[in-house]
């Protein structure tokens, strides 16, 4: 129980919420303490009991500084009333999706993006495969596998929801094989399902990537600038697929998620299952505190999460882990010019030129960027690994990518 959360008004993909509860009010668990009336968005909730210290600026792990609640704890952990679904009114797909809305859920795989959108595609996209991602190939990051084999029941439940309210025909759980006992525990549950299967998949990265999945589990291809309804496919985190199930089942908002606090940095490495608005600082006390002076702090995983400078930060829906490295582990950072190997065009899973794109976004030439298919890039961060010039193309591209969305939204090019 941390003395204090801080709930930060955006969490998501979309329009930030606007304050419910003023400053000295007191709140309960799962109270909705923020909302927009936009479409895409998702409400936050009271992760404790307790009462409003401030609602302020508050520093996120991208760096931003984004409006947020504190709550200091009273620790009595007092529940604002809920409930669920029935069975009847859970086969009435807008009652579920307006239930998914209010309880906040948002893709706990790291985009978070709103679910209730995510479940409501095109009229003239019908889904026919849902796939539940529980490829988590991030190295360190283990809180998905803990879900699998501890909570496998909410994750077969949230997926029949979710094949239910999209009217979708066939249901796949893609686990990778160095998960076997996830893979067999979920066997066992599903062996009378007639659409429901278990996928075994390689373990690689970015086999978690939601078009490198889709390709991996139904041979289909996601075009260039489309989403997976596409191929009519839908691809859902296995978190995000349990917090569905309890959404519909209990009433339950999205408050706490499970996560890893891992690496060589931490003394006592665990997966834990905590409160949205945690501060960093207080988990990585949980875990036995950090072991000696750490090279970097990794909000996320080590290949596509957010370096961390302030322990102060705290956790939102779509933080997977906090991975802790020490300094030997940290190469120094000395970024040189391009020596044309193509080492980072070999690897490029969706077969874009990082090399070219990032030249270009260095000297301003964003338009050639987004010619180039930059806004393709999945963000998986293997380019960078491997340049031997130590090249930042993710940062580059990251930079292009929110240019690129800002001017559309401008209504520019
Ligand atoms: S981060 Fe690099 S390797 Fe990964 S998809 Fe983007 S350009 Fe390709
Ligand atoms: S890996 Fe680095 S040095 Fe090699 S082509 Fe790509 S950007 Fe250039």
């Amino acid at each position: 129980m941390p003395a204090e959360v801080i709930i930060p008004l955006q969490q998501h993909i979309g329009a930030p919420c606007n304050p419910l509860v003023k400053v000295e009010e007191r709140v309960l668990v799962g109270q909705k303490i923020g909302d927009s009336d936009s479409y895409v968005s998702a409400p936050v909730h009271s992760s404790v009991s307790g009462r409003v210290v401030a609602i302020e600026p508050r520093l996120i792990h991208t760096g931003d500084k984004v409006l947020s609640i504190v709550i200091a704890s009273d620790e009595k952990q007092e529940v604002a009333p809920s409930h669920g679904l029935s069975d009847e009114e859970a086969m009435d797909s807008d009652k579920v999706r307006a239930v998914i809305r209010t309880a906040g859920l948002v893709g706990l795989g790291g985009a978070a993006f709103p679910t209730h959108v995510k479940l409501t595609p095109p009229k003239d996209k019908p889904i026919s495969d849902v796939i539940i991602n529980g490829c988590e190939c991030e190295p360190y990051i283990a809180g998905d596998h803990r879900n699998m084999l501890e909570n496998p029941e909410a994750i077969v439940d949230g997926l029949k929801i979710i094949l239910r309210i999209l009217g979708a025909k066939k249901g796949y759980i893609a686990i990778e094989t160095n998960k076997i006992d996830a893979i067999r525990h979920i066997n066992d549950l599903i062996s009378s399902e007639e659409n429901i299967k278990v996928v075994p998949l390689t373990a690689k990265y970015p086999q978690g990537a939601e078009k490198q999945l889709i390709q991996a589990v139904l041979c289909k291809e996601v075009p260039s600038g489309c989403i997976p309804c596409e191929v009519e496919a839908l691809v859902q985190n296995v978190g995000t697929t349990i917090a569905i199930s309890e959404a519909i089942r209990k009433g339950k908002p999205l408050i706490e998620r499970v996560l890893s606090i891992a690496g060589d940095g931490v003394r006592e490495p665990k997966n834990l299952r905590v409160k949205i608005g945690t501060p960093a600082s207080h988990l990585i006390e949980e875990c036995g505190g950090l072991k000696g002076n750490p090279g970097k702090i990794i909000f996320g995983g080590p290949m596509t999460g957010f370096a961390l400078f302030d322990l102060n930060t705290p956790i939102v829906k779509g933080t997977s882990g906090i991975v802790i490295l020490p300094k030997e582990m940290v190469p120094v950072s000395d970024p040189r010019a391009c020596i044309r190997c193509g080492k980072c065009v070999q690897v490029c899973p969706i077969y874009i030129m990082p090399n070219f794109i990032g030249q270009y976004i260095e000297v301003g030439m964003i338009d050639n960027a987004e010619e180039a298919s930059v806004m393709d890039c999945i963000e998986c961060g293997l380019c960078g690994y491997v340049c031997p010039a130590q090249r930042p193309l993710i940062q580059l591209i990251r930079h292009a990518k929110a240019k690129i969305t800002d001017n559309r939204r401008k209504g520019g090019k």
